[in-house]
């Protein structure tokens, strides 16, 4: 424990923002890293308690009290080497993490949690830039290959942790560039893409080869709102016959639709039919289809999906954002005597929940069910909508309540189903009652599916589910490839 004193002392230490005002001018990440000296004072809040109930919430157990004390005594070299064994991307955990570990923080009962997502960041940072993170080639190949199919956070997880352990790794991606989820659904605003291309490049110096635009799996058409770009299809025959072991790594890309009268209008989207392009737009200047300029939008879905899209819109310059959700609002205040040290239900505000309340163009509506898009010669117009209440706790419609609220532009923000079914049935793995692939979480037997030598891994294993998980399973896969191959592994069991 750095300073025994250090809760007592100092109040929790916040990351600087810009002011709403100029970042919604940009697509550019607003959030700065903690300088080293206000890291040091943040760590010194850790308690260190005897549990380390946020060790036990990170889906990837990061060590946050030994990083924390080498933090407050100036060990950065030592923090960053804490902190790289247990995640092989803390840039981007400590941007996007939702951290689940600030919520179990012991510090949080009574207080503010060690701000823990704040000195992941710092250490990182100042670790690319100290230049301690280098390329960790295995000096001993073992002759083995593998093909990861997907270059989301877990695809990668997977692939940096064979390629250390001496394998040679193949990466298939069906879109032109890297990242998944992380490339090209989460905006510019909340994680730089030059992060992933950073990564990228220290993976290829491990031995890791991408091959892009190439889509895995049996031939058919994938369900409309899931990105392709792949201008070729390798049948999982060839991978099955090329290769020793295949990790299905491929996301859950089926979105969820409102099946409602008029879904087909101009102007009704799926998100990422609305943040793929923006997204690319950032990146290589490719004007995106949808802008929403001077537009209402509603964007329906209250998660981080959702949140996304009200941040781009607002960037976009966007008359008005209404947000709504088919549950009630959930409460403000944690009843941390019945929740800690677990993840509370509670509402959350996002940055871009913050910019639309500050700039006046947001509202967030709660209990409201969409009946239908009503258009004028084939564009949207307006949307019928009806409030709810829950019986048993299913939403119903409550009678004579539907209202027209007007709106050019719907974005469908209500989640993911499972993944594809080209990509699993492709492999003929079996599948579980959501349709995700089945696979076991076991310690020595997990990540398998139905199918030898073949694994799965993050939201096609899991379901939709955040990055830090899918870092997660892709290192935990990696290991019981490893020892599918060798018999035995030296990759940690987390
Ligand atoms: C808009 C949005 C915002 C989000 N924000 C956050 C956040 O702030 N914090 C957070 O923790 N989580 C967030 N998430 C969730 C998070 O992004 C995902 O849980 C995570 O990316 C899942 O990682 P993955 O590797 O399992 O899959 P993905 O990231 O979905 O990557 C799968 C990759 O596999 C490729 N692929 C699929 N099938 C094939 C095939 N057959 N052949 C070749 N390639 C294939 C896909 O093109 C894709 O690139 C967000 C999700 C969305 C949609």
């Amino acid at each position: 424990m750095g300073k025994i004193t250090g809760y007592l002392e100092y109040p929790r230490v916040h990351e600087e923002y810009a002011p709403v005002k100029e970042r919604v001018l940009n697509f550019k990440e607003f959030i700065k890293t903690l300088p080293r000296d206000k890291a040091e004072i943040q760590a010194a809040r850790c308690m260190s308690c005897g549990t380390p109930f946020c060790t036990n919430a990170c889906p990837l157990h990061n060590v946050d009290p030994d990083f924390s004390d080498a933090i407050y005594n100036k060990k950065w070299k030592e923090a960053y080497d804490i902190l790289s064994s247990t995640n092989n991307f803390p840039e981007i955990t400590g941007r996007i993490c939702p951290a689940l570990c600030e919520a179990s923080c012991a510090l949080a009962f009574n207080d503010e949690a060690t701000g823990n997502k704040s000195i992941e960041r710092s250490i990182i940072d100042h670790a690319w830039e100290d230049g301690y993170v280098v390329p960790e080639p295995s000096p001993v190949k073992t002759g083995k290959k593998v093909a990861v199919i997907g270059s989301g956070p877990s695809g990668l997880a997977c692939a940096q942790q064979l390629a250390r352990a001496g394998h040679d790794v193949t990466v298939f991606e069906k879109n032109d560039r890297i990242g998944g989820l992380m490339r090209l659904g989460i905006p510019d605003f909340k994680l730089s893409k030059a992060l992933i291309d950073r990564r990228a490049e220290q993976m290829k110096q491990e031995g890791v080869t991408f091959v892009l635009n190439t889509f895995v799996g049996k031939e058919g058409d994938l369900p409309q709102g899931v990105h392709c770009d792949a201008t070729r299809r390798i049948d999982p025959s060839e991978i099955m016959k090329d290769f020793d072991a295949v990790v299905l790594s491929g996301g859950s890309e089926t979105p969820r639709d409102l099946k409602a009268p008029g879904r087909e209008l101009k102007g009704v989207h799926f998100a990422l039919e609305y943040l793929i392009p923006q997204n690319k737009e950032d990146s290589d200047g490719t004007a995106s289809p949808i802008n929403v300029k001077d537009k209402t939008v509603v964007v329906i879905g209250g998660g981080d999906t959702g949140s996304d899209c009200v941040g781009t819109a607002l960037r976009q310059g966007a008359k008005f954002v209404h947000q709504i959700e088919l549950f009630p609002e959930p409460p403000r205040e944690q009843n941390k005597l019945l929740t800690w040290p677990d993840w509370p239900r509670i509402l959350r505000t996002s940055s871009s929940h913050d910019e639309g309340t500050e700039l006046g163009r947001l509202d967030r509506l709660y209990a409201l069910n969409t009946k239908a898009f009503i258009g004028e010669n084939g564009s949207l117009k307006k949307l019928r909508l009806c409030k709810i209440k829950l019986e048993n706790g299913r939403p119903v419609d409550i009678p004579d309540t539907e209202f027209e609220m007007e709106a050019d532009y719907a974005f469908l923000a209500m989640g993911f189903l499972h993944p594809t079914d080209l990509t699993l049935d492709g492999f003929g793995v079996a599948k579980d009652k959501r349709g995700n692939a089945a696979a076991t979480y076991e310690l020595d037997t997990g990540f398998r599916t139905s199918v030898d030598k073949v694994f799965a891994a993050g939201d096609m294993r899991r379901g939709q589910s955040l990055v830090v998980w899918a870092i997660s399973e892709g290192r935990r896969c990696a290991r019981e490839v490893d020892r599918y191959l060798m018999g035995d592994s030296c990759l940690p069991p987390f």
